[in-house]
């Protein structure tokens, strides 16, 4: 089981957009995914058409409350499962301020996982709080999602960084997995600067596909629905897709090169 969290601290920059329909691309090509949604704001819960007044959520399991393994919600695809969030999780910074573990809150939570999946995928908050440092301890890489607009690069140094600092402060090995350029508007310059920039520096890091800046994008959520069974033909579809195949052919790649 391979655990990812799609983090930066920026907001706005398609942390959410590209978990969930990462995550449903995933479950469309086969492989069992869990999604979890690790952001008060609860909008990957909310996209995905959850109503969370219902139901019992991630912040309950971190506070014992409730096993994960009750939580658990499939939707959408026999293949995906989501956690959901809510405004409750808003507490947990304060709440393990002082607890000596309180970075392995979500590490120790997700090990208690009974079913067998392929992939886990945790929607972050935008910032480097407490949740988001839960979220990078219990990976094994992250998904750094850039908008294409001025300042792309400052942003993501933090990240890195502070993924770097994870690594030798905490004793992990999360890996970066990828950057993913998003909301790329094809008429404006800015859009072709930042991606210049971004593989001159960051070279393999960056995924080749881009994701566009795509209104089908922005709409799906209010219906619930990831943009494949909203929009299956738009432009914001076909990127997400071929992202899920560009991860999942990275994927076979590392399995062979371990082999
Ligand atoms: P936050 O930091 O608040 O959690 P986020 O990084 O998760 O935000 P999203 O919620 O995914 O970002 O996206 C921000 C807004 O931009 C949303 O309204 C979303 O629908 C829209 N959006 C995301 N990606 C695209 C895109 N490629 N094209 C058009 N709109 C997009
Ligand atoms: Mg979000």
């Amino acid at each position: 089981m391979k655990i990812l969290s799609v983090a930066n601290q920026k907001g706005g920059v398609g942390k959410t957009t590209t978990a969930i329909n990462l995550s449903y691309y995933i479950a469309y090509f086969g492989r069992k995914i869990l999604l979890v949604d690790f952001d008060p704001q609860s909008n990957a819960t909310s996209g995905l058409g959850i109503n969370n007044n219902k139901h019992k959520t991630i912040y309950h399991t971190l506070i014992d409350e409730e096993n994960i393994n009750n939580i658990i919600i499939n939707k959408h695809s026999e293949n995906l499962f989501i956690v959901p969030s809510s405004i409750d999780l808003i507490g947990f910074e304060v709440e393990f301020a002082t607890d000596n573990n309180k970075e392995f809150i979500l590490k120790n939570t997700l090990n208690k996982l009974k079913r067998e999946y392929d992939y886990v995928i945790i929607d972050c908050p935008p910032s480097l709080g407490l949740l988001t440092l839960n979220a990078i301890v219990a990976s094994n890489s992250v998904i750094i999602p850039v908008q294409c607009e001025y300042y792309a690069l400052e942003g993501i140094s933090k990240i890195i960084e502070t993924i770097d600092l994870i690594n030798v402060n905490l004793n992990t090995d999360v890996k970066i997995e990828g950057i993913l350029l998003t909301m790329f508007d094809s008429r404006t310059n800015i859009s072709y600067q930042v991606e210049e920039e971004m593989r001159n520096y960051f070279k393999d890091l960056v995924f080749k596909t881009i994701i566009p800046r795509n209104v089908r994008l922005s709409e799906a959520p209010s219906f619930g629905l990831p943009i494949h069974l909203y929009a299956p033909k738009s432009k914001g579809a076909v990127a997400y897709m071929k992202l899920a195949e560009e991860f999942l052919s990275n994927e076979a790649k590392s399995i062979r090169e371990r082999a």
